[in-house]
């Protein structure tokens, strides 16, 4: 009854900015460029953050977008990893998400659900109502090879990963060491470890996995994951790099565009771990001397520190308190006159990596701040913090080639000089200039993949053409 009305999709993005970013991007693309209409279910665990507001306002109309209730945690031990929260986060909004859904069902050209890795219970929502889910995958090819050999793996393996003596060997993948594994999987007791293994299979029930990679940058991964029997999985479709292109207008964010357009071309270091990453009280102030050393600009997005988790603003995106106030003394007045911009918890990241102004990337390597990395042709300096970016950290290193990084002393800290000196290397040196070569290699590359005959383009359309195919009841 609704077949002449727009093909209609229900995305539901789990908790985090790097989860919605680039499914709110895949919307865009869907809506501008293949006439779907979209609605976006979005479960919560507070009230919406400020850059999470600020993204979906400016939405198009043929974008619509509901929170969920948010859900209560005082339940579960204090210890609960964020993981843990992000999935239970979607489960504990499952009633919800099948009350809209249901309506949607009934009054829309329904055609397909699609969800990140967190979302996979809403799968038999989808097929209550004969809709056909999608996973998307918000990193690289690689970390999908991994999720879906986990089963194998968990079979073979009867020791924690970081204790295996040789690196772990997967097809279509750089040979990777247990310690690297994601961060759910270094603890095999643990809800985390158990909900990833669930995750693993339940990709099985999806009609296709979404992955924002591009076949020109992981080959061998994609290859992988396309053709090998053994792996099985669902029909892959490469459709990166989503990145974002929505602009940010909160507090700080002129002032720092601004600040850039006044200095010289690629002479700014950024520095930003994402929106959850925060550091030690004593590794910020280790960071904050390093940098002051180092004698290099730099655009710094400071969050409080944190001493016991290392993903402690993932929720609230906002530090609590101001950041500022943990930095050395003295610090502050002395970087501001020139050398430095800080700037309290959120910097329009899209838009500064794009800046001409920008040098270079110290990241917690994100998958989105990677991609967005890439298709700017801005070399990073590796600083992985948690969930898979020790992973990511090894392929920007030893596989792409693409990215510096620092080492820890005994005691886990990267020191003051250290720093000094791999920022310097990346902006001044012979390695820097190599990894800078490289990553304007990848930006090509990425281009490429996003032109009229590019592989992401055809793989999109590919997908739209199997989505617009769907009868709904
Ligand atoms: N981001 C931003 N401003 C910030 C921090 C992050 O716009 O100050 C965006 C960034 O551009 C990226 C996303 O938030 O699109 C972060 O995703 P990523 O996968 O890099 O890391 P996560 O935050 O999920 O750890």
């Amino acid at each position: 009854k609704h077949q002449a009305s727009p093909p209609h999709i229900v995305m539901v993005p789990s908790p985090g900015m790097g989860h919605l970013i680039p499914l709110v991007e895949l919307a865009k693309l869907l809506v501008h460029h293949h006439n779907f209409t979209i609605t976006m279910i979005i479960p919560t665990v507070g009230p919406p953050t400020k850059p999470q507001n600020t993204l979906l306002q400016t939405l198009p109309k043929s974008i619509n977008y509901f929170f969920l209730p948010p859900i209560d945690f005082h339940d579960l031990p204090q210890e609960t990893q964020t993981q843990t929260k992000i999935t239970l986060s979607v489960t504990r909004s499952l009633s919800a998400i099948r009350n809209i859904f249901e309506s949607l069902a009934a009054n829309s050209n329904l055609v397909a659900l699609v969800v990140d890795i967190f979302g996979t219970d809403t799968f038999d929502i989808a097929k209550e109502f004969n809709v056909p889910s999608y996973l998307f995958w918000s990193s690289m090819a690689m970390g999908l090879i991994l999720l879906l050999y986990m089963p194998t793996l968990d079979k073979m393996v009867s020791c924690e990963f970081r204790d295996l003596a040789e690196p772990v060997k997967l097809p279509g993948c750089i040979p990777i060491s247990g310690a690297d594994f994601p961060e759910s999987f270094q603890d095999r007791k643990s809800e985390a470890y158990k909900w990833f293994l669930q995750y693993g299979k339940r990709l099985h029930l999806s009609e296709g996995i979404l992955v924002n990679s591009f076949m020109e940058l992981e080959p061998d991964a994609i290859k992988t994951l396309t053709d090998d029997i053994g792996l099985c999985g669902p029909p892959l479709y490469s459709i990166g790099p989503l990145i974002q292109t929505s602009s940010y207008n909160g507090p700080g964010c002129l002032e720092c565009l601004k600040w850039l357009d006044e200095q010289p071309r690629g002479s700014v270091l950024f520095v930003s771990f994402g929106s959850g990453g925060t550091l030690s009280f004593e590794q910020l102030n280790e960071l904050a001397l390093g940098l002051e050393m180092s004698g290099t600009k730099f655009l710094w997005v400071v969050k409080s520190p944190d001493n016991k988790a290392s993903d402690a603003s993932f929720f609230s995106v906002q530090s609590q308190t101001d950041p500022l106030g943990f930095l050395p003394k003295g610090f502050v007045e002395r970087t501001k006159l020139g050398q430095g911009l800080l700037v309290p918890s959120w910097a329009p990241q899209s838009e500064v990596l794009g800046h001409g102004s920008i040098g270079g990337f110290l990241s917690h390597c994100g998958w989105n701040s990677i991609l967005e990395s890439i298709v700017n042709g801005v070399p990073l300096i590796a600083w992985p913090l948690y969930a898979e970016q020790k992973m990511n950290a090894n392929v920007l290193c030893d596989g792409l080639k693409v990215a510096l990084r620092p080492k820890a002393n005994k005691n886990g800290i990267v020191g003051c000089e250290e720093i000094g000196r791999v920022v310097k290397e990346l902006m001044e040196g012979e390695e820097g200039f190599r990894v800078r070569v490289k990553m304007n290699g990848w930006k090509e590359a990425a281009k490429k993949a996003l032109s009229k005959e590019g592989s992401s383009i055809k793989a999109l359309s590919e997908l739209v053409m199997k989505l617009k195919k769907h009868k709904c009841n």
